[in-house]
């Protein structure tokens, strides 16, 4: 049976990452994904923002990796001539009773270590975005947008240049404990099944990331792996109106972050976008309902005034892996080693919802880091 050092399932942002951090170890590495393609799970349909790591618990690893991912984010888009653009966002009041949220995460974002936070009052707001209604603000200028696309491309050329192994079309079925590692069985595209063995296995499966586990034989749910899948949807702005727009603006966040409310996003071609909305969902549907036009309409009206419903076309829709059950709190990115549960060598990542893209490459860096301080590298 054949033999590799490190196998890492899904070539998402995240597991190319990690492929990327660790190719220079000297180590066989084989990435394989199921779809055709790189990073057409999650990856390809986000909000494409770089965050700052303002909202979330301090200490928790989506805040930790956020700040660090969005450096990182930044040097190599840099390095690497990837089109991005640091155009701020405003997180903003539409009344006065939401200013102490306000004031709550600037607290939180500077206990982060988010850089160069400020509050804005409404006068300072309209200087900056003087089509949004509100009463203050808190602004972020190190907040930005970048072509996910290109981060996954230029991953991918990087693993392969590094001898990391990628193979798609290469669904993992199976996964067995060995005295030593696991046995992985993949399913070619004719139904053949084909099996190797590997020390180490890191799931960044995505969406599929409980099942995957529980393919190793993990109870997820009595591990708390199970995911709860919300979908976001968005609309674009027609009629010529993402001229009144110069940034991202955000409304006051929803309580528990089951999202981070409907916003406004640019992309980098200057295109106005609504969304996500955020609900729980059975299927992985990715179709986005007209009829929700009316609820975006109305959850934006007090910031985005000058809009109307039928300036709303509906755009595309992301699924998040969530591990937060309904109407419960705060669940953080699970990245763990499983030796505990008797699974030497598995290093499971549920739940990497949003801020996965810009914590991307720190996620590389912690997955490194936790290989080798448990000698596994
Ligand atoms: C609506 C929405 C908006 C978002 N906006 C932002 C944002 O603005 N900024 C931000 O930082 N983050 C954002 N995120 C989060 C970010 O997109 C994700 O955290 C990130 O893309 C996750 O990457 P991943 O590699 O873990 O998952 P994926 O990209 O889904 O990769 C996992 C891969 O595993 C493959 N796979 C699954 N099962 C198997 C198997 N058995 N065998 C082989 N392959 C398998 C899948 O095909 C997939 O390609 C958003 C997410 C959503 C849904």
């Amino acid at each position: 049976m054949c033999c590799v050092d490190v196998t890492i399932i899904g070539a998402g942002v995240v597991g190319l990452s990690i492929a990327r951090r660790i190719s220079s170890s000297g180590r066989s590495i084989a990435v394989l994904e199921k779809e055709p393609g790189p990073g057409r799970g999650i990856s390809s349909r986000s909000s494409e923002v770089i965050h700052a790591g303002i909202y979330y618990p301090s200490g928790s690893l989506k805040a930790r990796l956020c700040v660090r991912g969005a450096a990182l984010l930044y040097e190599f888009c840099t390095a690497n001539r990837i089109l991005f653009s640091r155009i701020g966002k405003a997180i903003v009041a539409a009344f006065p009773e939401e200013e102490p949220s306000i004031a709550d995460l600037y607290s939180r974002g500077m206990d982060n270590g988010v850089e160069a936070l400020k509050m804005l009052d409404r006068k300072e707001l309209l200087a900056r975005e003087p089509h949004v209604g509100g009463t203050s603000a808190l602004y972020s200028p190190n907040t930005g947008i970048v072509d996910s696309h290109q981060i996954v491309k230029r991953l991918e050329a990087f693993c392969l240049n590094s001898g990391v192994t990628i193979m798609y079309r290469s669904p993992v079925i199976g996964l067995e404990k060995q005295r030593h590692g696991f046995v992985c069985t993949v399913e070619h595209p004719d139904r053949s099944l084909y099996s190797f063995s590997s020390d180490i296995v890191i799931n960044a499966a995505g969406l599929d990331s409980a099942h995957v586990a529980s393919l190793a034989g993990i109870d997820i749910h009595r591990s708390r792996y199970r995911i709860f899948p919300v979908k976001g949807e968005y609309f674009r702005v027609t009629g010529g109106k993402h001229r009144l727009i110069h940034g991202l603006v955000y409304p006051s966040p929803e309580k528990n972050l089951t999202g981070l409310g409907i916003h406004a996003t640019k992309d980098l071609a200057g295109a106005l976008r609504l969304g996500p909305n955020a609900f729980y969902v059975d299927s992985l549907d990715f179709a986005v309902d007209p009829d929700h036009a009316r609820d975006f309409y109305s959850g934006t009206r007090d910031l985005l005034p000058f809009l109307n419903e039928e300036d709303l076309e509906p755009d595309m829709a992301g699924i998040r892996p969530k591990l937060q059950e309904p109407g419960c709190a705060f669940r953080d990115f699970v990245i763990s080693h499983e030796a505990p549960l008797g699974l030497p060598g598995l290093v499971n990542l549920i739940g990497i919802e949003s801020p996965g893209l810009t914590s991307c490459l720190a996620i590389g860096e912690y997955v490194e880091a936790m290989l080798k301080e448990d000698a596994l590298l």
